[in-house]
């Protein structure tokens, strides 16, 4: 197996202090106090933790397609992402294919290891060049590596590190090791070892 690429940059994150009071106005406590309720709540599940979702979190997110693919079916969340068709239209066609160093940092910096031939990358120029949409889309590979930025609830997030911290793609795992890294408030999510919980 090839290297694989997953880069997970928070940007953003709110929602702290106004989830905790939600969370005060229902059991009739100070925002404070809440410090600790919320601690125990956030793996309780069944509705007691829906302060988790007024808790939101901004990632970019740098990854393979097929990685996207998996990505896509959690529903409770917005992505905005780079487009395929502009990125290589408009790169693409500026890399000069005679420059072999040019045409390999091309490659390390848009595909995953292996992914994509010095060959295949001048197809998909070929049809850069001729601006043929639909062939540029049906020889990208899914190794091609796309950023994205990723919005979320920490309830999202919760409900992804518990269905994927064990998953065979080990994007999920570098993703979650990441996001547990970066993000204010780890206590209120799942661990990585199920068995640490
Ligand atoms: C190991 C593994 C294998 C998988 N294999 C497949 C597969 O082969 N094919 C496939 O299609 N998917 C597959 N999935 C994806 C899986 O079915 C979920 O779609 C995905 O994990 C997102 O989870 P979710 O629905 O809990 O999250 P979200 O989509 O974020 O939803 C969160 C919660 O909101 C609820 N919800 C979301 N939308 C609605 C709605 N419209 N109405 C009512 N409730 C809603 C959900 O039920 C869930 O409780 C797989 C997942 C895993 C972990």
């Amino acid at each position: 197996m090839g290297q694989i690429v997953m880069q997970v940059k928070k940007v953003e994150e709110a929602g702290y202090s106004s989830a905790l009071r939600g969370l005060s106005f229902n059991k009739k406590r100070t925002v404070k106090e809440m410090e600790k309720v919320s601690r125990k709540l956030a793996s309780v599940g069944h509705g007691h933790n829906k302060f988790l979702e007024s808790m939101i979190v901004w990632l970019e997110v740098k990854g393979p397609r097929y990685w996207w693919q998996e990505a896509d079916t959690y529903r409770i969340s917005t992505k905005q992402s780079e487009s395929t068709m502009h990125t290589l239209t408009q790169e693409l066609v500026n890399v000069r294919m005679d420059d072999g160093e040019a045409v390999a940092s091309y490659i390390a910096e848009n595909f995953e290891d292996g992914a994509c031939s010095v060959e295949l990358l001048k197809e998909i120029r070929v049809a850069a060049q001729g601006s043929d949409l639909i062939e540029i889309k049906r020889r990208l590979p899914e190794g091609f590596l796309q950023r994205r930025l990723w919005c979320m609830s920490y309830k999202t997030l919760a409900n992804i590190i518990i269905q994927r911290r064990h998953h065979r793609l080990v994007h999920w795992r570098r993703f979650i090791e990441q996001v547990l890294e970066q993000v204010d408030h780890p206590e209120l999510l799942p661990s990585l070892e199920r068995l640490k919980e």
